[in-house]
């Protein structure tokens, strides 16, 4: 094998945010919070996605299949960073798929980094963007855009997703994690990550984490900026270890125990702020009279 193939390998895959059982916890207190006409119109937009069966089939949800796919389709976005159906902005172009306006990954949109650095993230931005596409009322524009805007909601409330210290948002920061026995040196943005639990929580349990988040108190409503904002404000206070351990910067009790609870808070404002969006730009009353 060439020498540079080997050292491609061996880099870090890049972050996915929240991990998979993250994004169905989100966009699980999302669906609680929607009206029930706002579900009926997300799950119609969802059953015209291409990928549809394919959350139908993976879903575990014991009531409302539908209810499984809406949480199934908040991870697509990291899933087709590995789908050779799709391809990255320097590769050649792949069939499109019905309805879409291009096959690209898009690995920028799932962050912005630190102030003050030259970014290729445009999370806020791209959020915008998806919502105007959600509130147009064409159907094509909607599909694509539902499974990106469940995603980037929660994407925007991991704090390491709005930057870091120069380190790719913690990407390049190697911390000493006693918590995980099998990977007790991993990335901070790993640890942040993983928080939420493990990835293949679904259906029946995910009940107990989301009675926990559920019961947390609700944090104001807000909009993208003040969402990028808080993210930045604990990005500055607390995300990062600062006890040194035997090699790298330490995960001890009292941080551990930080880091759990500012990331419960995170899904839980997520959750329920997706929820809303949604209802606003979806519900039954239209707010500005539109093309539909
Ligand atoms: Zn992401």
């Amino acid at each position: 094998m060439p020498l540079l193939l080997v050292l491609l390998l061996l880099l870090p895959l890049p972050a996915e945010a929240w991990n998979a059982a993250g994004h169905r916890l989100v966009a699980a207190l999302a669906w609680q919070e929607m009206q029930p006409q706002t579900r009926e119109r997300v799950s119609a937009l969802l059953r015209q996605h291409p990928d549809h069966a394919r959350w139908l089939k993976r879903q575990q949800e014991p009531h409302d299949p539908a209810y499984g796919v809406f949480q199934e389709a908040s991870t697509w976005p990291d899933e087709i960073r590995s789908d050779p159906r799709f391809h990255d902005a320097d590769e050649p172009p792949t069939p499109l798929l019905p309805g879409f306006p291009n096959m690209l990954r898009q690995t920028h949109w799932h962050y912005r980094d630190e102030p003050g650095v030259r970014s290729e993230g445009e999370i806020d931005t791209r959020l915008e963007w998806l919502a105007r596409e959600l509130a147009s009322g064409r159907a094509a524009g909607q599909v694509y855009a539902l499974p990106w805007l469940l995603h980037l909601v929660a994407d925007l409330h991991q704090p390491l997703h709005t930057g870091g210290r120069g380190d790719r948002g913690g990407n390049d920061f190697e911390i000493e994690n006693p918590f995980n026995p099998k990977k007790p040196f991993m990335s901070l943005h790993a640890y942040w990550d993983d928080l939420p639990g493990p990835p293949w929580l679904r259906g029946k349990y995910l009940d107990e984490p989301l009675r926990r988040l559920a019961a947390l108190e609700r944090a104001p409503q807000g909009d993208v900026a003040l969402w990028l904002e808080e993210s930045r404000e604990w990005l500055a206070r607390q995300v990062y270890p600062d006890t040194p351990g035997t090699l790298l910067p330490l995960v001890t009790p009292e941080f551990h125990r930080r880091a759990q609870a500012i990331a419960d808070a995170r899904l839980a404002a997520a959750g329920r702020r997706l929820g809303r969006w949604l209802d606003q730009l979806l519900g039954p009353v239209p707010r500005a009279a539109g093309s539909r």
